[in-house]
């Protein structure tokens, strides 16, 4: 569904990154994977992708820092002529109740979560549009996909930040598709659940918390790394030319409000 085609994916060596980063190079993708610390993680996800028979580089960037991300995209073009798939993923957690919580675990979360991916999606456009649509490998210019999370909707007592974080990538997707749709760029989020990796080990890695959990979720699994991957290809391809503007909750349910299955 990818072939050919050019993507690079942030926080791509842990958790969902890691396997959308895999299903792309599946689908025929050539990926660039971000990593901010873990080399050898970032290595073992590069060398997954070039057992699918795909080009892969890791590439270390914070993508908070404006420089650093600007160099990341000038690498990525050197070494794969162009993008055609950014895939804005990393993210991270700083957990506080409000009343305590620090700039500093504010300003974490914000600039990670958002500004980062301003920043990596500032320059996939300015890649997009320098150069002709690849009609040879899809009929868009560009995609552009958002990770954010159910609680871009759901609000968040005790992760405010975060809460907000996702809430800041709801409008900015939106506004995005708006003014970026007549270069036939399409920008769309993705909207997790509760998936299994690092990011929430706590929720999940006990049989009570798993329990637990599952009361929040009506279809009664978590959701693995895989779940999100999938709906990243088709995302991406062309099988998606007329979504634009729109959030894909992949969560098993979570934002049908499962607290009011009974009457409420
Ligand atoms: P994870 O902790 O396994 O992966 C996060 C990735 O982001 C890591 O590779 C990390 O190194 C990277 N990262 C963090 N800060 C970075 C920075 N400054 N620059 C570059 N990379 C950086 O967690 P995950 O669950 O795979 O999370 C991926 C995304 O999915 C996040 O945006 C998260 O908010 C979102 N999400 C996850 C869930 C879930 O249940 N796991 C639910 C909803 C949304």
């Amino acid at each position: 569904m990818l072939a050919g085609q050019k993507a690079l994916v942030t926080g791509a060596n842990s958790g969902i990154g890691r396997a959308v980063a895999i299903n792309l190079a599946r689908a025929g993708a050539d990926v660039i994977v971000n990593y901010v610390a873990g080399d050898d993680a970032a290595k073992e996800v590069v060398q997954a992708i070039e057992a699918e028979g795909r080009k892969s580089l890791a590439i270390l960037a914070d993508v908070a820092n404006e420089l650093q991300v600007a160099e990341m995209f000038k690498q990525a073009v050197a070494a794969f002529g162009t993008l055609d798939i950014l895939v804005a993923n990393a993210g991270l957690q700083r957990d506080s109740g409000f009343v305590d919580m620090s700039l500093a675990q504010w300003n974490t979360v914000l600039n990670v979560n958002l500004t980062g991916q301003f920043l990596c999606i500032r320059e996939a456009v300015r890649e997009f549009l320098r150069r002709p649509i690849r009609q040879e490998v899809s009929v868009a210019r560009g995609k552009i996909i958002c990770m954010s999370s159910v609680h871009e909707v759901i609000p968040w007592g005790g992760h405010v930040n975060y809460a907000t974080s996702k809430g800041g990538i709801n409008m900015m997707m939106k506004s995005l598709a708006q003014e970026l749709a007549p270069h036939r760029i399409r920008v769309n989020s993705i909207g997790p659940g509760a998936i299994r990796t690092p990011i929430n080990t706590e929720a999940w890695s006990t049989p009570e918390a798993y329990a637990s959990l599952m009361e929040l979720v009506p279809y009664k699994r978590i959701g693995e790394p895989d779940d999100i991957g999938h709906v990243a290809v088709f995302l991406a391809s062309d099988m998606a030319d007329y979504i634009n503007g729109t959030t894909i909750f992949v969560d098993g349910g979570m934002t049908c409000y499962p607290g009011f299955a009974t009457g409420g």
